[in-house]
């Protein structure tokens, strides 16, 4: 049902002049009546976004921390949604933040205290955020466990029985399971809903029927946003619902991630043992020959090819690794598509015999489908982008189209709405055109407001100059001076390594480093005091660390991307790497890495940075996106 706009519309005033009058009297009056402080550059923010839905244009809102950018988005989207009758939708980093976002005291929440509005929010969770009954079912005749008990109850009645069929099945309502026990019973890519004989019974699509009727919020996680995006066109031809409704407006918080986001839902997977599983479940006891000796064809074909494919690979220390295909390579991903081509046409009879369980068969079928056109697009030698990675402990052979940005214009920023990029690091000295380029975007408007907090009293920075074999002496006498909370930042895994490998015992002992066990828990240990100092390649963004959890930052290497076959791709297509592609994203970076130190206002800190002889030369280029005046240091 549609919900009412928080004002009066008068025949004189159009909407977007009745939302610019309400604004005003909520930021500058209402809400700091009631307490909360609104700030002139929100209130700028603000009214930037007003003037984006007049247009139904791109807006990228560069707001530095502490700006209040949340409530700045929520006022003028919630009464757009209500104007327009479609909800709008936001597009959160991940699935935990989707979480910050309506918890208990956050921005929604405060604002329905504080305006006494009453707004529809709705939670698109992630497929895999949800349980599937088909692996529940499998999970409880072939596992034991205490979660499975604690799932059983959750079940509504209604889903095997007479009775009713409320929400479940969220990853949320399960906070005593965990990750691993997890990964037994949700959603996982192979699992076919399309033909799924329970589908209308599984939570999954009763929470997508849920959030299809928002008529306020709808809050996603990026990756969600553009699997969406990506699938759409697939799932209208094939009869089904799109996952996400139409929608007013999308916002984009941590807008900065997107291209992330896109780059993995578009990709194509191939992994090294999920087609050996998946065949070896349908080799059942009356299965016809024919098609039995063409599955162990297929997996045998499959592991050779993925025996040539590691002999193909070059061997670096990146996390994609590069492959140089051989002509062997090529000829047995032939042979693969051969096959599975054949067992098809098996597929066909066996569909009629009724031995294999029906919804098994469609399940294996889709994804051979799916397995031969990413298998087709590798062995095209088109100028798609592959390489080797390991994903949740597999091999995984990852195939991306060469240019996301025109499957993004294509598909995502065509539509005629607006679109909001919420982030304090979106641009270089007010630059945006590094972020447009890389998500394809050509039009748009901006604006960047800094962050209220003074900088000047709260942050130092040191610049240190020295040489490249003198950095892990220098990161351990400033680590033997001070035990304050610290935050280690390198540019890659194999950077952090080689900074190990030449501590003493007695120093690793002092530090916790990313990937000796669970980040988050590594996280929460040195939030509260356990841990001094913590020593990551991924936390340049992300960390959110208020007070004395963190007061000082030691950057050990310019952020520049990694020599990996996406960046050469990347490279390769750009006029001049080096400005087009290496400089923008390692001062993106270092702006992110530096925003990890002041988060509120009580916070203050210290930051140093390290730097090479050839990392100096990029100073001129740094220099400007300091927020104070740094002090140099031999
Ligand atoms: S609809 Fe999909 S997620 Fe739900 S039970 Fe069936 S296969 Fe699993």
């Amino acid at each position: 049902m549609r919900q009412s706009l928080p004002f009066e519309l008068s025949k004189e005033q159009s909407f977007f002049d009745s939302l610019g009058d309400w604004m005003g009297d909520v930021l500058y009056d209402e809400l700091p009546e009631k307490g909360l402080e609104c700030r002139d550059e929100q209130i700028f923010m603000a009214y930037q976004i007003e003037k984006v839905l007049r247009e139904k244009s791109i807006l990228f809102a560069e707001a530095g921390v502490g700006t209040g950018k949340t409530i700045a988005y929520l006022l003028p989207a919630i009464t757009y949604a209500r104007y327009t009758g479609k909800p709008a939708l936001i597009a959160c980093a991940d699935e935990t933040l989707i979480d910050q976002l309506v918890k208990e005291g956050g921005d929604i929440y405060k604002l329905q205290k504080l305006l006494d509005l009453n707004i529809d929010v709705r939670l698109a969770k992630s497929r895999d955020q949800y349980l599937c009954l088909k692996r529940y079912e499998e999970a409880e005749q072939f596992m034991d466990g205490e979660y499975l008990d604690e799932i059983a109850v959750s079940i509504p009645e209604g889903v095997y029985g007479a009775g009713g069929l409320g929400l479940y099945g969220a990853r949320s309502d399960y906070p005593n399971i965990s990750d691993e026990e997890w990964q037994h019973v949700n959603y996982n890519y192979i699992q076919q809903c399309q033909v799924c004989d329970v589908r209308n019974r599984c939570g999954q699509t009763l929470h997508r029927a849920h959030y299809r009727e928002a008529t306020d919020l709808i809050i996603c996680s990026q990756d969600f946003l553009m699997e969406h995006t990506a699938t759409k066109e697939s799932r209208e031809r094939e009869g089904q619902l799109p996952l996400l409704p139409e929608v007013s407006m999308i916002v984009l918080d941590e807008g900065h991630l997107l291209e992330y986001a896109a780059q993995k839902a578009m990709t194509n997977k191939i992994q090294d043992y999920t087609i050996v599983k998946l065949l070896d479940r349908l080799m059942v006891d009356g299965l016809r020959e024919k098609t039995l000796l063409l599955m162990e064809k297929l997996q045998d074909g499959h592991e050779l090819f993925f025996d040539q494919l590691r002999d193909d690979v070059i061997d670096t220390d990146d996390e994609r690794k590069r492959i140089q295909k051989s002509p062997t390579l090529m000829k047995l991903g032939q042979k693969v598509i051969e096959t599975i081509g054949e067992l098809m046409e098996e597929f066909v009879f066996e569909s009629e015999m009724y031995v294999i369980p029906e919804y098994e068969l469609r399940m294996a079928e889709e994804f051979l489908d799916q397995y031969e056109a990413a298998m087709r697009i590798f062995v095209s030698q088109s100028n798609a982008i592959d390489w080797l990675e390991e994903t949740d402990g597999e091999e995984t052979l990852v195939i991306m189209p060469h240019l996301i940005t025109e499957v993004l214009e294509k598909k995502l920023f065509s539509k005629k709405i607006p679109y909001v990029f919420s982030s304090a690091t979106l641009s270089i000295n007010k630059d945006f055109s590094y972020i447009a380029y890389s998500l394809g975007i050509k039009k748009y408007n901006s604006f960047s407001v800094e962050s209220p907090f003074d900088y000047e009293e709260v942050m130092k920075i040191h610049v240190h100059e020295l040489e490249q074999a003198e950095k892990a002496t220098r990161v351990a006498s400033l680590l033997e001076e001070s035990t304050e909370q610290t935050l280690l930042l390198f540019k890659s895994k194999q950077a952090m390594q080689a900074f190990k490998d030449v501590l003493t015992d007695e120093q690793k002992a002092t530090i916790g480093f990313e990937g000796d066990r669970e980040l988050s828990s590594l996280v929460r240990d040195f939030q509260a005091g356990k841990l001094h100092t913590l020593s990551s390649y991924h936390l340049w963004e992300g960390l959110d660390l208020p007070e004395e959890a963190l007061t000082r930052v030691i950057i050990v290497d310019l952020p520049f991307p990694p020599s990996d076959p996406l960046f050469d791709a990347k490279r390769s297509f750009a006029d001049d790497p080096y400005v087009e592609v290496e400089l923008p994203f390692m001062l993106l970076r270092l702006q992110q890495g530096m925003g990890r130190l002041i988060r509120t206002t009580n916070d203050h800190g210290t930051i140093h940075i390290l730097m090479n002889e050839e990392e100096l030369k990029n100073l001129p280029e740094i220099e400007p996106i300091f927020a104070v005046k740094p002090t140099f240091e031999k």
